[in-house]
């Protein structure tokens, strides 16, 4: 297996002097799909966008970034941006066409130059993320489910080798949850997926990167670091339902000795005493 990505002591400050990221090592194989997860503000996003280049605002020669064995410099900027695709958090950030169609055409058009390649690219990308059909539809007008599966539908349809992930469950009902977990079992790719979704992160990844103040705060096999009761609590964090130990049965009370009450048959009236009969004061029951 090759690497993917290696990331040797990352540091990043926003331009209004926020500490974002605070000496981030990471290395990944390709193809793995890898969970990264945090308290919100551990630096998730802002890592995601150093792995495309979209920060830092001028990417520098010593950026300590390698992606498919190639640094990060200005030079292979645009060349790694064709190679890392980024389905970014709020989907209003990335669709700006007409009509769905028009956005997923978008990437392939700064890679192709003939029309019917595109439109194979467009159609392939539009029926893997499930919006056949919605084609000449404006994206404003789609739901917020719909909105994230055409954000996927145009980084998909640039063929990307790392393909990075920044809250994917998020709006999605739980058919589109299932829909987008098979999705990205099925794709042979790198997968970088920052998500508070754990249950997507236990279910999908081979891998999870625990993030907190800027830096890795633990790497592991998801069932074993989620399942980590300590390490979940100590990063504001909650083991996801499906790995929690199961709690021993409650034993069922003891057997009454007395009948339980029959309700009344259909010709008798229910009285007060009566555990069947309507409250007192029930305004249906005059
Ligand atoms: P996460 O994705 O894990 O929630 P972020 O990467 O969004 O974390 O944020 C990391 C830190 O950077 C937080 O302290 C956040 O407030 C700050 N931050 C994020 N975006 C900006 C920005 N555009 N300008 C200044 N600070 C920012």
């Amino acid at each position: 297996m090759s690497t993917a990505l290696e990331i040797e002591d990352l540091h990043y400050r926003y331009p209004d002097g926020t500490v974002a990221l605070r000496g981030v090592n990471i290395i990944i194989e390709e193809n793995q799909c890898v969970g990264l997860i945090g308290p919100n503000g551990a630096g998730k996003s802002t890592l995601l966008h150093h792995l495309n280049g979209l920060l830092p605002e001028q990417i520098q020669d010593k950026q300590p970034i390698r992606i498919l064995g190639k640094q990060l410099t200005p030079n292979s900027l645009l060349d790694i941006r064709r190679k890392v695709g980024l389905v970014f958090q709020d989907a209003n950030d990335q669709l700006f066409c007409p009509t769905v169609y028009e956005d997923v055409a978008f990437g392939p058009r700064q890679q192709l130059a003939n029309e019917q390649d595109i439109a194979e690219r467009v159609a392939a990308a539009i029926k893997r993320a499930g919006l056949e059909g919605l084609e000449n539809r404006p994206p404003h007008h789609l739901s917020g489910g719909q909105k994230r599966r055409a954000c996927l539908a145009g980084v998909l349809a640039c063929e990307p080798e790392i393909l990075l992930l920044d809250e994917p469950s998020a709006d999605l009902d739980p058919r589109g949850r299932r829909e987008l977990k098979e999705l990205l079992t099925s794709l042979k790719i790198t997968r970088i997926i920052a998500t508070r979704d754990l249950e997507l992160v236990a279910d999908i990844c081979d891998m999870v990167i625990v993030m907190d103040n800027g830096q890795v705060a633990s790497v592991g096999e998801p069932r074993v670091t989620l399942a980590n009761q300590a390490l979940m609590d100590k990063y504001g964090l909650e083991v996801p339902y499906s790995l929690r130990s199961p709690v021993a049965p409650v034993a069922p009370p003891p057997a009454s000795t007395e009948a339980p009450p029959t309700p009344p048959a259909a010709n008798e009236t229910a009285t007060k005493d009566d555990p069947f009969s309507a409250p007192s004061g029930d305004p249906f029951t005059a």
